[in-house]
């Protein structure tokens, strides 16, 4: 697969470290997710923290909306080292922030960052007052602030002002474009603000998240060219199921493909029963499709069509896909690059032998009137043809050997030099 140089075209950024993790700075751009369970429910939030976490989740973001939920929090930080996992957390604060971070400094300690929404700490002089006062304690505990604007929670006394001052021009301008100047502004000027209290420069990620693909693209555009911050890029409210993952795609592929983006969350409604680490899937997948970061080996896998008999192919490729995200945190341990790989499952002949020999192991199985084996190709070459009944079983089998001998092999050169 043609790698795309991220390093070489990423806009340049201020590095910012949230515990062991670097967001910007060139750093590799980080998956982060949230928490949907009740932080005050320490066990089922420190459950589904490390689910995210063993999914592949960077950073985790959890609510913190209230006094149970600021007790908690530690807690939850003490079950996640008990349970070997040690992914920062980001405190979530919104209207309270300051009045739980000031009241519960083991939760100020426990968190690696606070978001800190600016439409969302008062108006007016008790804006001022909030805001400051969750910067200082920021400052205090030397933790790194996400100033995270969101246009369904815009500061309203600033929109105001710039919507009074584009009517009074002789050419007033879209209202929609005065609404995109609002996000910047605020996240600016808040920026601003808070280095003026003393938060330093590489303390400060930024985001200005909407919920419409283009304006999101229009509004991070402009606030790239604006600041060296690192972005923290999502729409927001995205959905569910296919729109919200479509919707996303669209949004930061292009974003992502003029370098801008330093961190990236999928904002996915969870479908009834679904599980929260999708939205985690879903954002190594685009990174990984777009050749930005490798997450985990890739199963190229044909639509099939009328010259499929069955839907075995779609199974296999299902089942390949499953085992191989299982194998995960076990092979990235042992096998230095496996996440490089990708394997093909093709449903015919027509495509099946030439995508395979593209991956590093591909199977061609049967499509109808065919005689009814399956070549698999490794590197390229026709090796073995699978038939008969355990051809999956086999096939995984050939997987597994692959991996061991290609990436075991790399793994101990590395570890010999
Ligand atoms: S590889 Fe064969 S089965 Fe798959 S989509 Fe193409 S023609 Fe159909």
């Amino acid at each position: 697969m043609s790698q795309f140089n991220a390093s070489a075209t990423r806009r340049p950024s201020t590095a910012v470290h949230v515990g062991s993790v670097a967001i910007g700075g060139g750093a590799p751009i980080v998956v982060q997710s949230m928490t949907n369970t009740d932080t005050a429910d320490a066990v089922r939030t420190a459950i589904q923290v490390a689910e995210l976490a063993r999914a592949g989740s960077e950073l985790v973001r959890i609510t913190v909306n209230n006094e149970e939920a600021a007790r908690a929090v530690p807690h939850i930080r003490d079950r996640l080292e008990k349970m070997g996992v040690t992914v920062p957390l980001i405190g979530d604060f919104h209207f309270i922030g300051n009045r739980l971070l000031t009241r519960h400094p083991a939760c100020a300690e426990a968190l690696s960052k606070y978001r800190i929404n600016p439409g969302n700490v008062g108006r007016g002089e008790l804006h001022d007052r909030n805001f400051a006062q969750m910067v200082e304690i920021a400052c205090r505990y030397g933790k790194p602030v996400r100033i995270g604007v969101n246009w369904g929670s815009l500061d309203q006394d600033l929109l105001s002002q710039l919507m009074d001052e584009n009517a009074r021009l002789p050419e007033p301008r879209e209202s929609e474009q005065v609404m995109h100047d609002a996000l910047i502004a605020s996240a600016l000027n808040s920026a601003r603000h808070a280095e003026e209290l003393g938060l330093p420069h590489n303390r400060i990620v930024l985001s200005c998240k909407m919920s419409g693909v283009q304006d999101l693209i229009a509004v991070y555009r402009d606030l790239a060219e604006r600041c060296d911050y690192p972005l923290h890029l999502g729409l927001t409210e995205a959905g569910m199921g296919s729109k919200g993952i479509v919707a996303s795609t669209a949004a930061l592929a292009v974003l992502l493909q003029q370098g801008i983006g330093d961190t990236i969350r999928i904002s996915l409604t969870p479908e009834p029963g679904g599980e929260r680490t999708r939205e985690v899937i879903v954002a190594q997948e685009i990174l990984q499709t777009m050749g930005l970061r490798s997450f985990a080996p890739m199963v190229v896998a044909c639509p099939g069509c009328g010259r499929t008999t069955s839907d075995y192919f779609q199974r296999l490729a299902e089942d390949i896909q499953s085992y191989l995200r299982r194998q995960m945190p076990a092979w990235r341990r042992r096998y230095e690059g496996v996440e490089n790989m990708t394997v093909a499952v093709m449903g015919c002949v027509v495509n099946g032998p030439g995508e395979s020999k593209h991956a590093n192991i591909g199977i061609s199985l049967p499509g109808t009137g065919e005689s009814p084996i399956a070549p698999v190709y490794i590197d390229g070459k026709k090796t073995v043809t699978l038939k008969g009944d355990s051809i999956a079983r086999e096939f995984q089998q050939l997987v597994e050997q692959y991996v061991r001998d290609t990436y075991g092999m790399k793994t101990a050169a590395v570890q010999d030099f």
